[in-house]
């Protein structure tokens, strides 16, 4: 999911996921609890346990913490405060292997899956810089 500080990272000109999941975790991870991060007025509770993050437990999701144009350039407004569930899910071949659930989402907004080579053309773009 879209970080804020590299402008390389490819997640930064797409979003997909942002906009495709429901994106739900434990309430604790909620400023609500002593050790949580995440801002509850940008959530809604999901059931005893769980809550959602607002936007995205709809027929046409859209985390309201997601800024800017899916496919062209985004950011996540929480990026440091974001959920577990944000922060587990890997963008395709950042890890070194595919992530349908990156390519799915990515294909609901017409963008073509990551390539093996996306995450090391942005490093050779870093370098350059
Ligand atoms: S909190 Fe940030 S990373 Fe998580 S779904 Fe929303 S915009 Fe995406
Ligand atoms: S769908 Fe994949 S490439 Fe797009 S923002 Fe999410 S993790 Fe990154």
């Amino acid at each position: 999911m879209p970080a804020m500080n590299s402008y390389s990272n490819p997640c930064l000109t797409c979003g997909a996921c942002c906009a495709f999941y429901r994106a739900s975790f434990y309430w604790g991870e909620t400023d609500d609890a002593p050790t949580g991060t995440v801002p509850a007025e940008l959530t809604e509770q999901l059931n005893d346990f769980y809550c959602v993050m607002k936007g995205t437990n709809q027929p046409n999701p859209r985390c309201i913490a997601l800024h800017g144009v899916i496919g062209e350039n985004v950011f996540c407004t929480i990026h440091a405060r974001r959920s577990s569930v944000c922060r587990e899910f890997d963008a395709s071949w950042v890890s070194g292997i595919p992530n349908e659930r990156c390519d799915k989402a990515r294909a609901a907004w017409g963008l073509s899956p990551l390539l093996p080579d996306a995450w090391t053309r942005s490093e050779d773009l870093l370098k350059a810089t």
